[in-house]
């Protein structure tokens, strides 16, 4: 089941398995960023883009949280949150 992260940098973020993500929105289960396949992974809503658990690591350390993203952000995560039932 997905479920919302609770993120210490204050990003929205889904846990979801590849499985339900395509079976609900689409899409075959591969990271947005280094392009592997993986079972599990995170939406993020900020960059409208799922990561594989490796790539989430780096993006929570190395990002930085925009007060300006917030509208595109609460657009996206609303929007797959009630995709994926969260
Ligand atoms: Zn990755």
């Amino acid at each position: 089941m997905a479920k919302k992260v609770d993120n210490e940098k204050g990003f929205l973020v889904i846990e979801v398995s590849a499985a339900e993500l395509s079976a609900k929105a689409g899409g075959y289960g591969i990271c947005d960023y280094c392009n592997t396949p993986a079972e599990k992974g995170y939406y993020i809503a900020v960059l409208n883009q799922w990561y594989c658990p490796k790539c989430y690591d780096e993006f929570c350390k190395r990002a930085k949280y925009y007060q300006k993203d917030t509208g595109t952000e609460k657009r996206n995560y609303e929007f797959y949150s009630k995709l994926l039932g969260v």
